[in-house]
């Protein structure tokens, strides 16, 4: 099994765990790190929606909780067959940890297939990042 399968099978993995009793939207998303460590997430809905995490977030989440701090590739398992791709919040979420190579996302379908595969720097161009903050605004 590859790297990429091993996401997708986390992935698929985390998606059944999913916490969806308002939207019937199960997410899943598992991602690598730069030294091979996979972490994963699933969406986690709240009765007060605006509290909902997504699958993404939950998966940096757990990845930071584990001393992870770059995203290499991230895979994200939708429900049905459309293609899923991550929201604004998380993309922005991904941006903070990548790498300095670019990170790879890939969408799949519920049953692990590939819908499409690209990059976030395709995803969010000309993005807001930490390094912005450290440049001089005077100059
Ligand atoms: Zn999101």
């Amino acid at each position: 099994m590859n790297k990429t399968e091993a996401l997708i099978k986390a992935a698929c993995k985390a998606q059944l765990n999913a916490y969806t009793p308002y939207s019937s939207h199960p997410v899943g998303a598992a991602l690598c790190t730069a030294d091979g460590a996979i972490y994963a997430g699933c969406n986690v809905e709240n009765a007060a929606y605006p509290l909902g995490m997504c699958a993404e977030a939950a998966a940096i989440s757990a990845m930071v909780a584990g001393g992870g701090r770059t995203v290499e590739h991230i895979i994200i398992v939708g429900p049905g067959s459309h293609t899923c791709t991550p929201c604004g919040g998380c993309r922005q979420k991904i941006r903070e940890f990548t790498s300095t190579k670019g990170t790879t996302i890939t969408v799949c379908d519920s049953k692990g297939e590939v819908l499409m595969s690209t990059t976030l720097d395709t995803l969010l161009p000309y993005s807001f990042g930490p390094e912005n903050l450290s440049e001089s605004s005077d100059g």
